[in-house]
């Protein structure tokens, strides 16, 4: 006998018929607790609910009954005959396919019961299950399973637990919100998708469902956020005159965005609590002097700033930059890349850990274990999509308290960044620096780009400089051969262009070569730059006018996106041609004249994301939050609940000693559940 008390978190070998077959078998579908069982939705179900002909439409799938007016009769593996429906007295030609045995069955004057398709014209229909008059009357619901679990097992299993466990359902979304959004009680919405009596009351309560798995994932996620908010961080005591002087001597305004980034990256610096905060703004938003802002208060008040980029190139980038925009405030910066040789490297550690060096520029040496700091501050990652969330706690973990900001040019959709970075605050740089005209953007196929040529040329011969990218560097064999390497294309415009400085760079060069060649094409040395995607982030040459991507096809949109931004740096007409194969696919095609419609960094994300589907999207959660969590919602199709969820797990998380309150006892409570499940 099983006498245990039962809560929502007991294994279902606990519940009365449940042997070691069946919880072997549920375990199998993912199914430990009581919770799970309750838990696991039908994706789909079929009406077995007796209709009349008048409501239904031709061609749907509809339960209807009858009596069967003439003698069945078997031809061609076919069995047919007529029914009187018993709804109108209509007479249809019921047809069953391959069931021979069911011959011996149905006779003459037999009152039925039949699901299949309707088919008006013919007066028919396409019988596809007959029905026993326990099943008529019920949504017949089909459940994810997997090899060796029928669907009657899992039914059942479903049912008995309902039947035993009902009560523990725990009703946890607060009644402000179920009024606000119209949503359901927890009992009604696992009750209505487990055994609904119609479409229409499936459909509410999976709305709700929906609503939940956000709100929960979120609630989750801004827990985290809250707990990191009550730990005490680096406070970082900066002079506003400082700044201003700061400010004041730019050779230009910041746009209006960038003034409301540098403030939230200012006032969290100067709070007592850790800074996690992610700053996104689209390629040549400018995010580097708004994180300069924040780098200049931390020093000032007398702590050490490290700022880690994913390339050496870029790196080298960063040190030149912020050395002339830090020309007036006495600020010692030093760079730390993989190469540099062992004796200035000790000798650039020793000055880190002794607290002379004010700002540390790096690679991912930054984070080596010998690489140590006197007083970390500030931890900036550029282009932080690069790096994984090792890398980047790594970084923040050389102090204590220290403030961590993450700056990324790859525009993210409001969607991806609720779920990967719901537990950092975002500032986000939607403007421009004014005066840039949008890239003028064409797609063209390899065959016509003979006819681009003089454009080229007419380019080059008016002082403009001009990218060349290809993916990949070199062919290897057996790949699809009309893929054009970098070194290929590197040797074609110098035939057509033998008169003309063009230089070459890829990812097999050593870093020396190539920040050579990188900066010949900065300092307008070279009027072309033949590249592999080397070039994608971060890269800062003004006079560049025209970006062509070869097998653009082989790119993803976002990378398409941080290519293009490399060109339209000055108030010049900018352009960008796209080369694809002769042939090519039609999510390519569609990819393409994305690219052309738009220079929109986040509508080219979004787009990016729905062509792509959720896979990318799941599994990169910064929190280590899994999404498997989502029962019912759609992380894509349902997108546009997230931000509701958001809001109101929120809105709770912020008011003090919530956990307290009594009218979140049971949210407490389910999510705890939650907790000890993972
Ligand atoms: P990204 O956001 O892609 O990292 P950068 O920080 O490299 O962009 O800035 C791109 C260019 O725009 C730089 O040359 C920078 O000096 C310039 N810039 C930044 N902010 C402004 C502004 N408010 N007005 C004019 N130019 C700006
Ligand atoms: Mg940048």
């Amino acid at each position: 006998m099983k006498n245990t008390k039962l809560t929502l978190v007991s294994p279902i070998s606990d519940l009365k018929g449940f042997g070691p077959k069946k919880v072997h078998q549920m375990n199998k579908l993912g199914i430990n607790t009581i919770y799970d069982l309750l838990t696991y939705f039908p994706f789909r179900y079929n009406d077995f609910f007796v209709k009349n002909l008048s409501q239904v439409a031709d061609g749907a799938k509809v339960t209807i009954k009858g009596t069967i007016s003439t003698s069945p009769r078997y031809r061609n593996h076919r069995l047919y005959f007529r029914m009187l429906t018993s709804d109108n007295q209509n007479q249809l030609w019921i047809n069953f396919f391959n069931q021979p045995w069911l011959q011996r069955k149905l006779h003459y004057g037999q009152v039925i019961t039949v699901y299949g398709r309707l088919n008006l014209e013919r007066q028919g229909l396409n019988a596809i299950k007959l029905l026993n008059s326990k099943q008529a009357h019920q949504m017949d619901a089909t459940y994810p399973s997997t090899k060796g679990v029928y669907q009657k097992t899992i039914r059942k299993a479903v049912k008995s637990c309902y039947d035993q466990c009902h009560n523990l359902i725990i009703d946890f979304l607060p009644e402000a919100i179920k009024k606000k959004y119209v949503l359901e009680s927890e009992p009604q919405l696992i009750h209505d998708i487990q055994f609904p009596s119609n479409d229409k009351e499936e459909k509410l309560a999976r709305r709700t469902a929906k609503f939940n798995d956000f709100f929960l994932f979120q609630m989750r996620l801004q827990d985290i956020k809250h707990n990191r908010k009550s730990k005490q961080g680096i406070q970082i005591g900066y002079k506003q005159s400082t700044i201003k002087k700061f400010l004041n001597q730019l050779p230009f305004k910041l746009t209006q965005a960038q003034t409301r980034c540098s403030k939230q990256i200012l006032d969290d610096l100067a709070s007592p609590t850790i800074m996690n905060r992610l700053l996104e703004g689209d390629v040549g938003s400018g995010k580097t002097i708004v994180a300069a802002i924040g780098i200049l208060a931390t020093v000032s008040a007398g702590y050490q700033v490290a700022l880690m980029a994913p390339t050496s190139v870029l790196a080298r980038q960063h040190a030149k930059n912020l050395s002339k925009t830090f020309k007036n405030f006495n600020m010692n910066i030093g760079l730390l890349t993989g190469d540099l040789k062992p004796k200035a490297k000790k000798e650039l550690l020793a000055n880190l850990a002794d607290g002379n060096i004010d700002l540390i520029i790096g690679t991912d040496a930054l984070i080596q274990d010998d690489v140590k700091f006197k007083n970390l501050g500030f931890s900036i990652v550029d282009e932080q999509h690069k790096y994984g969330v090792a890398e980047r706690k790594a970084l923040k973990d050389k102090g204590k308290g220290v403030n961590a900001l993450s700056m990324t040019a790859t525009p993210i959709p409001r969607t991806s960044a609720i779920i990967s970075y719901g537990d950092m605050d975002l500032s986000v740089i939607d403007q421009l620096p004014s005066g840039r005209l949008p890239v003028k953007t064409k797609w063209i196929r390899l065959g016509q780009m003979r006819k681009y040529l003089v454009f080229i040329k007419y380019l080059m011969d008016h002082g403009k400089q001009i990218y060349a990218v290809a993916p990949l560097v070199q062919q290897t064999e057996g790949s699809n051969d009309k893929l054009l390497d970098a070194k290929l294309i590197y040797r074609t415009f110098k035939y057509h262009f033998p008169n003309y400085r063009i230089g070459l760079v890829h990812g097999q060069m050593d870093d020396d070569k190539k920040s050579k060649v990188m900066k010949d094409f900065q300092n307008g040395k070279l009027q072309m730059l033949v590249a592999t995607t080397v070039v994608e982030v971060g890269i800062d040459a003004k006079r560049a006018d025209l970006m062509i991507v070869f097998n653009a096809t082989q790119e993803g949109l976002s990378t398409l996106h941080q290519l293009r931004g490399r060109v339209g740096r000055n108030s010049d007409q900018a352009y960008c041609l796209l080369v694809t194969n002769n042939k090519v696919s039609k999510n390519g095609m569609k990819r393409m004249r994305i690219m052309e419609s738009t220079t929109n960094g986040f509508k080219i994300a979004e787009a990016d994301m729905e062509l792509r589907g959720a896979g990318d999207l799941l599994g990169k959660t910064q929190s280590g939050i899994s999404n498997e969590e989502f029962k019912v919602a759609d992380v894509i199709g349902d997108r546009n609940i997230l931000p509701y969820a958001q809001e109101e797990a929120n809105r709770i998380v912020n008011e003090p000693h919530w956990k307290d309150m009594k009218q979140n006892q049971n949210l407490v409570k389910i999510l705890k559940i939650q907790n000890e499940h993972k």
